[in-house]
């Protein structure tokens, strides 16, 4: 021992042999570092499924029992699209239902169903069978009424008995709305309904018959959603008489009002995406970012932007999912602008990876990819491609430069620049490059054009997942906190996105400065992770794993003296689903764990096909 510390003493290069040695720690440490964004990166959370486990949402709800009956009338303006709007909420629920159409055919007898949900503004289209609805109601059934009610002798006949004491002749405007903290998850505060109009009927009602659930945000507190016993049975009325998308939770949670237990399938996902990250960062300087920090867009983006993003990822443990782009040209014939700057791209990558994040791509280019048959009604003023192959030559610059800076990371989620993206470039990417597993459009377009990318939650026959994107930006207008709160009730789900820019753009906040704008993202996610501490943060390519089993999976509900028994069709190895107790409450639960939302709405996770919950005495 004496001897080799006394060679080492006499050895003359000790200066260099202590450079080596550092030298291979250092490597030692980034290999290690490496492996670790590697293992990371290719472990999901929840993996998709198998290819034979896929079933789409449409092919599980034709299983289900036709337990309700929808009741709509053809003949009336915008019948079709509400009843469509109606269609997908049940489809979604997995809740089976047989269509009456009161142009065609009377009331039948109501034994065979468990409720009734009525698409109807005039009551007097069903005649005499309203009194018979009712009847029915008194004798224990349960009908969601979920069109404002217009004024006629049919309604006059009824109105009591749906828990009302006092109604003006004309509808009332409806600009806001409160929602009760026990109704819906998210609740307990008002919300600023967009482009409001005379939507609601102005109404008092019994109090000793009815339970209101929400109701104008102003001092008139205009009831909007209630339940009103009627006998052994029950109505819940929804009084907004707003039949768009945006709503659609709003329907979810007052049908969940109905009935002793409501269980339906769910996603429980919280995603982010970063679209345009990593990007080229554009040169030069921007108005707010000089006003607020006198510096350049690249050091905004580096030394402001990003840091704070990291800092809001670490303290609500979102995963991001950037969307990457190669560069900012307009070509539209497949060549290539010059090489990009690589460095920086690949450092926000890795940065990304390395918090547990997931890359996606976003296009070679800005410019969609739709082709001459595109037009883009003067709304963008984008390119077409030339031809399909400049289409893919482009694209596989892109997968190529992925490739060579980030090796061994699966690329698996393709979003379309600003939403836009043809029949042709979807089959293109689904060819060419099948370890695309996730087209992720948007949920609520308001561009009617052919090619937007408008979609709904669900899963192709290969697997390959629409995960339509829900809210955006970080300014969280009125309008996308209304939608945020209904597809945390009907979905239990967050998925937003935002862009390095969004705080160089008058258009997306940009005047109120990054500040504020921060602050007002915050301020949505302490709301969302308080509502739903629950929340699973997952990667885009996780969250269209959970699409996946929540497209797949029905549940069969069976109510017992002592408790429920759920039985889970096409389950595989685990399944979200919404329950709200409405006239029982749980006690023990076996084959998955109950957490509570708020007032009588859980979470279930099943981790098996049956699961059973005892009720309290
Ligand atoms: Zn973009």
């Amino acid at each position: 021992m004496e001897k080799i510390i006394r060679a080492i003493r006499n050895f003359q290069y000790k200066g260099i042999l202590a450079i080596v040695v550092i030298f291979i720690w250092i490597s030692i440490v980034l290999l290690v570092e490496l492996a670790g964004i590697q293992y990371r990166y290719g472990k999901m959370s929840l993996p998709f499924l198998e290819k034979e486990e896929i079933v789409t949402k449409t092919a599980s709800h034709e299983t289900v029992t036709e337990d309700m009956l929808l009741i709509r009338d053809s003949r009336t303006v915008d019948a079709d699209r509400v009843y469509s709007e109606f269609a997908q909420i049940f489809t979604d629920m997995k809740v089976g239902y047989r269509v009456l159409d009161v142009a065609r055919e009377p009331l039948p007898p109501l034994d065979s169903y468990k409720t009734v949900t009525v698409l109807l503004t005039d009551l007097s289209a069903l005649g005499n069978g309203i009194l018979d609805l009712c009847d029915w109601v008194y004798g224990g059934g349960q009908v969601l009424l979920a069109m404002t009610p217009e004024s006629s002798p049919h309604f006059d006949a009824i109105k009591s008995m749906l828990g009302i004491t006092d109604v003006s002749e004309n509808y009332t405007l409806v600009d806001s709305i409160y929602v009760s903290s026990e109704f819906m998850v998210g609740g307990g505060r008002g919300f600023v309904i967009d482009h409001p109009f005379d939507s609601g009927m102005l109404v008092r009602l019994d109090e000793a018959r009815t339970t209101a659930y929400a109701w104008t945000d102003d001092e008139r507190r205009v009831p909007l959603v209630w339940e009103a016993t009627h006998g052994d049975g029950r109505f819940v009325v929804d009084n907004f008489g707003i039949y768009d998308r945006v709503m659609r939770g709003f329907f979810a949670a007052s049908y969940s009002l109905l009935g002793d237990v409501c269980v339906y399938p769910v996603i429980n996902a919280s995603a982010f995406y970063l679209d345009d990250f990593p990007s080229q960062i554009p040169d030069g300087n921007s108005e707010y970012i000089t006003r607020d920090y006198g510096t350049t867009i690249y050091d905004f983006y580096t030394n402001i932007w990003w840091p704070d993003m990291m800092n809001i990822a670490d303290k609500y443990g979102l995963k991001y999912t950037g969307l990457a782009i190669e560069s900012y040209d307009d070509h539209v014939d497949g060549t290539a602008d010059a090489k990009p700057d690589t460095a920086t791209f690949l450092n926000f990558g890795n940065m990304l990876l390395r918090m547990g994040g997931e890359l996606g791509y976003h296009g070679y280019n800005h410019q969609p990819l739709c082709l001459a048959n595109c037009d883009y009604n003067g709304i963008y003023d984008y390119k077409t491609w030339d031809s399909y192959q400049a289409m893919k030559v482009a694209f596989a610059d892109l997968v190529a430069l992925c490739d060579e800076l980030f090796p061994d990371v699966n690329m698996q989620i393709y979003v379309p620049p600003s939403n836009l993206l043809s029949a042709e470039g979807r089959a293109m990417l689904l060819k060419e490059y099948p370890q695309i597993r996730t087209i992720s459009g948007i949920y609520f377009e308001d561009a009617n054009l052919d090619f937007a990318c408008e979609q709904e939650f669900d899963v192709d026959e290969n697997g390959v997942v629409d995960q339509p994107r829900l809210v955006s930006g970080c300014a969280l207008t009125d309008y996308m906190q209304i939608a945020a709160i209904s597809e945390l009730n009907l979905h239990f789900i967050n998925n937003h996105f935002t862009h390095p820019d969004d705080a160089l753009d008058p258009e997306r906040g940009a005047e109120m400065g990054w500040e504020r704008l921060k602050a007002r993202l915050e301020e949505y996610l302490s709301w969302l992770y308080g509502a739903a501490p629950c929340l699973r943060n997952m990667t885009g390519s996780e969250c269209s794993a959970a699409v996946q089993r929540f497209a797949a999976v029905s549940v069969q509900t069976e109510i017992t003296e002592d408790g429920m028994r759920l039985t889970l069709d096409h389950f595989v190895d685990e399944a979200q689903l919404m329950v709200r107790f409405n006239d029982r409450t749980p006690d023990t639960v076996s084959g998955g764990t109950l957490t509570h939302l708020t007032g009588d709405l859980y979470l279930l996770q099943a981790e098996r096909a049956t699961v059973t919950v005892s009720f309290k005495e």
